[in-house]
């Protein structure tokens, strides 16, 4: 098989040993004789699946009891809309910071439910920073602060945690979760699409404060109540069996190498050896973030001559350097480096931009 470095900004890459033991298992999971496809969500080795699942992620992100982990579907875009049918009323406020792509979807539909109040916005320079925390204009009896701690599209993300003052603070990490140590018992809810960090998509996540569940509104569908799956267990309905397994056994792999400390040391210096090859190019290319805001995981960046961008991305293919073409709404590159890009793949990136740059410039 080719070795190849998929810089996909999720789907994304897999961790190759969890890949591996999907593949041994797929036919015959722990002697059951069934695949884990095969099995009934009700039956004991699902059930020891999610309750593992469950078990270690609490023990990797040190999720405190009062809160329950959800493994839910609909992606981290149904949650923009159960956010605000379960968490505010049609005449409250949401306060919401404004960063990006992934913002404006949240505020677009918590603007269907309720009222919004945008505390900062960063348009005025193209969302390329998270304005400062002191100048944000917030609502004191807001329903709930919300803001996206990494912008998957802009490679913009949060290094700190918003103070809310009481106001329940809820966050969208569906980019960057698990890729660093966060202190749970900051937030009202935490919720995040699995298919970059956690394992495939179908999955979604959601970390909710006890006290934040039984406030939805009463005509709300039922799969659209977070209480459903708090009191069901994840298991209201028919869960998404086979994406929990492999998120589970992701799980079990961050902990087998250290947990989030070690994860985030290892994040750091990947992104460090991509900026630092933007930075050392003399203006070839260019990363539009605001330093203080770059991204870990996801990193954009332009040629300054973008004739250049199809023979870069072809450059890249044939180097077996995947995925890299920016979005398409702010073109370019981004290549997206998550806990499962090993460090080779950004040296080997860069070593190729390196090079790409010496013969074009
Ligand atoms: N929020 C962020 C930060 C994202 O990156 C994405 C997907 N890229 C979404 C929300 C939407 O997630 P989904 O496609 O799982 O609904």
């Amino acid at each position: 098989m080719t070795q190849v470095f998929n810089f996909s900004a999720g789907p994304a890459v897999l961790p190759s040993e969890v890949l591996r033991q999907v593949q041994a298992e797929l036919l015959d999971w722990h002697g059951s004789g069934m695949s884990v496809m095969e099995m009934s969500h009700r039956g004991i080795e699902f059930g020891q699946i999610l309750s593992e699942a469950e078990a270690d992620l609490r023990a990797l992100m040190a999720i405190p009891d009062n809160y329950k982990v959800l493994f839910l579907q609909g992606g981290a875009m149904l949650q923009f809309s159960m956010l605000p049918l379960n968490f505010a009323q049609t005449d409250s406020t949401i306060d919401f910071v404004h960063t990006g792509h992934w913002s404006k979807g949240a505020i677009a539909e918590a603007k269907r439910y309720a009222k919004v109040n945008i505390v900062a916005s960063s348009e005025d320079k193209n969302f390329s920073y998270v304005p400062e925390e002191s100048t944000w204009q917030r609502t004191p009896d807001a329903a709930y602060l919300h803001y996206c701690s990494n912008e998957t599209i802009g490679g913009v993300e949060f290094n700190h945690i918003p103070q809310s003052d009481g106001v329940p603070l809820i966050c969208d990490m569906s980019s960057n979760i698990l890729s660093r140590p966060i202190d749970v018992s900051q937030f009202a809810v935490i919720y995040a699409g699995a298919q970059k960090n956690i394992g495939p998509s179908g999955v979604a996540l959601s970390i909710v404060r006890e006290d934040m569940l039984g406030k939805a509104r009463s005509d709300i569908p039922t799969l659209m109540n977070y209480k459903t799956f708090a009191d069901n267990g994840s298991m209201y309905n028919t869960p998404p069996t086979f994406g929990i397994y492999v998120a589970g056994l992701v799980f079990k792999w961050l902990l087998k190498n250290g947990g989030l400390a070690v994860m985030e040391q290892k994040n750091i210096a990947k992104a460090n050896v991509l900026y630092s090859a933007i930075d050392a190019s003399n203006g070839f290319y260019h990363c539009p973030v605001a330093l203080a805001n770059r991204s870990r995981m996801n990193i954009p960046f332009t040629l300054a001559d973008s004739n250049l961008d199809k023979e870069f991305l072809a450059g890249a293919e044939a180097r077996h350097l995947l995925q890299l073409k920016g979005h398409r709404s702010v073109g370019g590159m981004r290549a997206s480096i998550y806990n499962a890009m090993p460090l080779e793949g950004c040296q080997a990136l860069a070593a190729y931009m390196n090079e790409f740059a010496k013969t074009k410039g």
